[in-house]
């Protein structure tokens, strides 16, 4: 299926759309790029906002499948001394999404040129971290009269030639909180004439960790971390305010509540009790990513003939292929990209991300068997 030049292509794509980074709905030249790709190949496409790319390859048939790739980058400085790094300073692909494109890409090539009954598209969105892209392609139009929708995320805490498809929840639901705890202020040497936020801010992060410890199933998922906080401009002064911020990471629907309603509680009485007054804005950011099972197991059984194959991977970090999920059948698969011996070690986010460029010739198969498989078999 994959040919040497087929994979110097997927190389090259990679590459190019590595040295030319774009932030969240801004990936203007990487949308141009893969629309004129597929329109070279003969594939219908059209845009969903300014920067959202579908193609379809239309071969008749009862059912549609969609393959979906992210296209945007992220705000960081990249540290790798390689040819192909970053030509945008600040931007860089830090969680691989260069390479679902170019893989995406490769895979429409392949499909293209085969023979096959139904309908395949091919979904390009912009603005997976932190800005819901798939929303808007939903919203756009991007899912209907899908069947199923199949993802990959290369995944750098796996090796090259693994493959991870969980059944269920895989990647969590993702929340903010902010806290505004509003005292009194005054004199640092009058703390008795004072309300005051600092102390008081300090004993809602302390009692927010026994969310986790005291109140969620211990045999369940949560994390609470709270990534922000601020209050005071003098040593010597007690402020009126203290404000913080913080994210909740959970899998099941009653375990997100639970934390909701736990982080509310927790501010609103510690608060109160130390004569204090909190203020909190809670928003729901991600869905938990949950893959159908029967798809999964599919999904399992194409990854087993191309590498190894393991169900161990759900994470804590948010992903918006859980928009596209929640409405049709999913899958998520991870595809490992590590490789100690190369030095590609680094987390996704991390200035010295990099991907083993071995791993994407199998998440194209991996993407083009699946597309065929489900569109023969159903499911
Ligand atoms: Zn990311
Ligand atoms: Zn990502």
């Amino acid at each position: 299926m994959m040919t040497e030049d087929l994979k110097e292509e997927l190389v090259r794509l990679r590459r190019d759309i590595h040295m030319h980074p774009e932030l969240g709905f801004q990936e203007h030249r990487t949308a141009g790029l893969v629309e004129g790709y597929l329109r070279e190949l003969g594939i219908r496409t059209w845009r969903i906002g300014a920067t959202g790319v579908v193609g379809e390859i239309d071969n008749g048939g009862e059912r549609r499948i969609a393959l979906r790739a992210d296209m945007d980058a992220l705000p960081i400085q990249e540290e790798n001394p390689v040819p192909y790094a970053s030509r945008n300073p600040g931007v860089m692909h830090a969680c691989g999404h260069d390479a679902h494109t170019a893989m995406l890409l490769v895979a429409a090539k392949v499909l293209s040129g085969m023979e096959f009954e139904g309908k395949l598209r091919f979904i390009f969105q912009p603005a997976e971290e932190g800005l819901n892209g798939a929303l808007e392609m939903i919203k756009g139009g991007a899912l209907e009269g899908v069947d199923a929708i199949v993802g990959l995320h290369v995944w750098s805490q796996l090796p090259t030639g693994t493959f991870a498809i969980g059944d269920g929840p895989v990647m969590a639901a993702v929340d903010r909180f902010r806290i505004s705890v509003r005292g009194n202020g005054g004199h640092g040497a009058s703390p008795h004439e004072t309300r005051d936020p600092v102390v008081c801010a300090s004993h809602i992060v302390m009692a927010l960790q026994t969310i986790v410890a005291r109140n969620v199933d211990p045999l369940k998922s949560a994390v609470v971390t709270v990534g922000r906080i601020s209050g005071g401009t003098a040593f010597n002064v007690i402020p009126d305010v203290v404000e913080m911020e913080g994210t909740v990471r959970t899998f099941e629907d009653e375990v997100h509540e639970l934390v909701e309603r736990r982080v509310k509680e927790i501010a609103g009485e510690v608060s109160s009790g130390l004569g204090c007054r909190a203020e909190v804005e809670y928003e729901h950011l991600n869905r938990a990513t949950v893959n159908d099972p029967r798809l999964a197991t599919i999904a399992r059984e194409v990854a087993s003939k191309i590498g190894r194959v393991t169900e161990e991977q759900r994470n804590m970090g948010g992903e918006d292929f859980s928009e596209y999920a929640r409405l049709v059948p999913g899958v998520f698969a991870f595809l490992g990209v590590r490789n100690e011996e190369k030095g590609i070690v680094h987390p996704h986010h991390s200035p010295r991300f990099d991907v083993d460029e071995e791993a994407l010739p199998l998440g194209v198969q991996f993407e083009v068997s699946m597309a065929l498989r489900l569109l023969e078999e159903g499911f």
